[in-house]
């Protein structure tokens, strides 16, 4: 048996032609499986029960199996999902006002291992396929009854943001597959600016995110020069920050200018929260003259971590400093702390 999520169009055009249907049955089931979110073949009323059977007999529609589903007092929503190898990621769902953002994972645990991060300290087990990145998505809409996929006015699962568990870069060949089919117009149909990844910063790999997606990008930068970076993030002694930001320039030279990149800060106490450092983070970003925003993210503890998040007071010190140089520097508000399901608290497993 196997599981029809996470084959592309035309895999699964070749899937029907093997059992001798023509390619519009293929787009029939598309349908059905994206734009409807159906699981069971027999509900497929526009297929013959034949077809019906054949399918039956060799394929399913499949979901994580929900090992458990939180709710945060500020209506975040985390579910803990187990894939048929008994591998577990956490997905979740923050809530706005009148939309909302999907947090998918892309691999279990990750190999950058940020100091920082709770997923890092996890060590990679193994890679998601395209099938578990989409299933996470549509398990969240499964809960929301959100099928079939509404139009862009009426939806609250709205976004996707790529900032869940693992490095989606680290993973490109299935994440990708996996967003295309997310973003499909006869599914899902999640648009492409609806749609953030973010990463590390893996070097090679950045400018792929303009030619082969389209997606809108997010650079975990964290600090203002190499020599902090490499204090809490490793993967920077391979791909430092000259790299990842001429990385970002080629991005750019595709998208357009005026698809800002966000640049998330973690603020931490005592680490990089200094009026100096908002300093030469500024002429970090003009020397590279990219179209860039900020996100300042208040590093958010994890049991056994030894970092503290900056003071407010710092924390918006900071800010003004990066918007009288002309960027954007939103503080971002930490959503599902009680459930641990804020940024960079994410892990299936207890140690
Ligand atoms: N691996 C990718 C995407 C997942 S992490 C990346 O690193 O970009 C998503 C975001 O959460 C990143 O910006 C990451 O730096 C941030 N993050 C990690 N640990 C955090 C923590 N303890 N508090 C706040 N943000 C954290
Ligand atoms: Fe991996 Fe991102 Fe966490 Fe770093 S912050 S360890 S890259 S998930």
């Amino acid at each position: 048996m196997k599981d029809l999520i996470g084959l592309s169009k035309d895999e699964l055009a070749g899937e029907l032609s093997l059992l001798g249907e023509k390619p519009f049955r293929a787009k029939q089931l598309w349908q059905w499986i994206y734009f409807k979110g159906e699981t069971s073949f027999d509900n497929m009323t526009n297929l013959s029960k034949e077809l019906r059977g054949k399918l039956q007999q060799h394929y399913y529609i499949g979901r994580p199996k929900i090992v458990t589903e939180q709710l945060s007092s500020d209506s975040t929503r985390k579910w803990l999902l187990e894939f048929a190898d008994g591998e577990r990621i956490e997905t979740v769902y923050i809530p706005e006002e009148d939309r909302g953002a999907v947090c998918i994972s892309t691999q279990v645990g990750c190999a950058v291992g940020c100091k920082f991060c709770h997923t890092g300290s996890q060590k990679i087990t193994r890679n998601l396929t395209a099938g578990e990145i989409v299933s996470q998505f549509m398990t969240a809409r499964d809960t929301y009854g959100e099928w079939p996929s509404p139009t862009n006015e009426t939806r609250y699962l709205s976004n996707i943001v790529v900032m869940g568990m693992g490095e989606p870069l680290h993973n490109r060949e299935q994440v990708f597959k996996a967003l295309k089919i997310i973003s499909d117009g006869d599914g899902i149909a999640i648009s492409k600016r609806r749609i953030t990844l973010s990463t590390s910063g893996i070097a090679p790999h950045i400018e792929a995110v303009a030619s082969e997606l389209g997606v809108k990008l997010a650079i975990s930068l964290h600090a203002p020069t190499n020599e902090k970076r490499s204090l809490i993030m490793p993967i920077n002694h391979r791909y430092p920050i000259e790299a990842v930001l001429t990385a970002c320039q080629k991005y750019q030279a595709i998208m357009g200018m005026s698809r800002m990149i966000t640049f998330e800060y973690l603020m931490l106490k005592d680490f990089n929260d200094t009026p100096e450092d908002a300093k030469q983070l500024i002429s970090l970003m003009k020397q590279y003259n990219l179209g860039a925003k900020f996100n300042l993210i208040p590093f958010n503890p994890w049991p056994g971590c030894n970092f503290a998040p900056s003071s407010n007071n710092k924390v918006h010190a900071f800010s003004k400093l990066l918007e009288s140089a002309g960027y954007e520097a939103p503080i971002r508000v930490a959503r599902g702390q009680d459930i641990l399901a804020a940024c960079g608290q994410l892990k299936s497993k207890l140690s």
